[in-house]
């Protein structure tokens, strides 16, 4: 169940017996790496008290519509955006009858009205009010209304608490945990490790001075972003920008090249991707001067040494550790194609991402880019993608490369 680290799934609780199970979902899901909220009927807490839900989801529980405090801290509206998935276990043929007339009179039902996310319902009732032509006719009726969205779990038969026997019994939560995390399974990067660099480096002169660049650090974080809505865990290596650490993104801070490098070297591991969208100070002070340097003569001069190449150290790595594909950036001002080419075949990359930087109109600090990829050994395969926003090339990129994994 990797596809559900980082994933925000909301789970609801509607009245029924079966209720005291859904503490052993949130158990499940929270074992699987997934951040969850609950939400209650007031059915649902004659069953089973909020705390229990609260203790084990790590969150407050939800379950007032109308109360101004808790709609103060998140309210319906941004709780149906906040999850990447709903489901309910168990539905009782209530909830179902009032889901399937569209109705919004409580919290549970309002959010499902508001949400756009994977629906999800474990039904779990008497075994003839299951087959109830009411209850089938409100199923048919969910099944139209949520088409695509809708996922239906169980559910199972077998002995019912009230002494019946059929159809009815909620499906085991490790079967409805399943369920949910087969929902994100289908993303390119389920369950697979991304690490990127993105932003300047900072090279010191003194303890006042340092040697950077104007890099703003915006296709590195757009980057990250897309890998974690593509399922991947994803850890981003910054040098100094302004910025803020993407949400369920795991940021290193980081000042210089060195600093840089031996936070990547300890993030590959275990790394299926790693992206180096960081520009990266070629050269550093030779020496670093332990007092701020004063003015005294009309011309000093400035040793400089070669910084390590963070992405061809990565890339050099023995297999198994090198990671699938190692994937580097190429900013030219001219011979766009022949450098980049140039520097995938040097720096052995699986994929290089080229821009052209002497148009002001992209790249370095702008908010837009357009790029082409290069990848493949000797007959060079290319995709070029015209000028938009980082963020919108940043998802159509982490397509690109997800693909380029090995069973991709
Ligand atoms: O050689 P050049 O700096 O043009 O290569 C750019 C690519 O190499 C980028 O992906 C950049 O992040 C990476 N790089 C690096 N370490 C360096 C220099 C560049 O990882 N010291």
């Amino acid at each position: 169940m990797n596809s559900l680290t980082n994933r925000r799934i909301l789970v609801g609780i509607s009245g029924g017996i079966a209720a005291y199970k859904s503490a052993e979902l949130v158990r499940e899901l929270v074992r699987a790496g997934a951040d969850v909220r609950v939400v209650m009927t007031a059915g649902a807490m004659e069953f089973i008290t909020p705390l229990t839900l609260q203790a084990l989801s790590g969150h407050p529980v939800h379950h007032a519509l109308l109360d101004p405090e808790a709609e103060a801290g998140m309210g319906h509206i941004e709780l149906a955006r906040w999850a990447d998935a709903i489901v309910i276990a168990p539905a009782s043929a209530n909830l179902i009858s009032r889901l399937a007339q569209g109705m919004g009179n409580d919290l549970l039902t309002t959010l499902v009205l508001a949400a756009q996310s994977p629906l999800l319902i474990a039904p779990a009732m008497n075994q003839a009010m299951w087959s109830a032509a009411s209850t089938q006719s409100n199923l048919e009726k969910l099944q139209q209304l949520f088409t695509d969205r809708l996922t239906l779990i169980g559910p199972a038969a077998g002995s019912q608490a009230c002494g019946d026997i059929g159809l009815g019994r909620m499906e085991e939560p490790t079967i409805i945990a399943q369920a949910v995390a087969d929902c994100f399974e289908s993303l390119g990067l389920a369950g697979k490790k991304v690490v990127i660099t993105a932003g300047p480096t900072r090279e010191a002169i003194d303890p006042v001075r340092y040697i950077s660049n104007h890099s703003s650090g915006k296709m590195g974080y757009a980057l990250a972003a897309a890998a974690r809505d593509a399922g991947a865990q994803v850890i981003l290596i910054s040098g100094p920008v302004q910025l803020a650490c993407p949400d369920r993104v795991e940021c290193i801070s980081v000042v210089s090249a060195d600093n840089m490098l031996a936070a990547s070297q300890s993030a590959a591991v275990d790394a299926d991707i790693v992206i180096a969208a960081a520009a990266v100070a070629d050269y550093r002070p030779k020496s670093l001067a332990d007092q701020k340097i004063k003015k005294s003569t009309d011309e000093i001069s400035l040793e400089l040494v070669k910084n390590p190449d963070i992405v061809a150290t990565i890339a050099a790595l023995p297999q198994p550790e090198r990671p699938s594909l190692v994937v580097g950036f190429a900013a030219e001002t001219q011979q766009v194609e022949a450098y980049a080419l140039g520097k995938l075949e040097r720096k052995n990359l699986d994929m290089i991402i080229a821009n052209d930087v002497s148009d002001t109109e992209i790249g370095f600090n702008s908010d837009d880019n357009a790029v082409t990829a290069y990848w493949g050994k000797s007959d060079h395969q290319r995709q070029t993608f015209k000028r938009t926003n980082k963020n919108t090339l940043a998802v159509a990129l982490m397509s690109t490369i997800a693909e380029q994994l090995p069973n991709g």
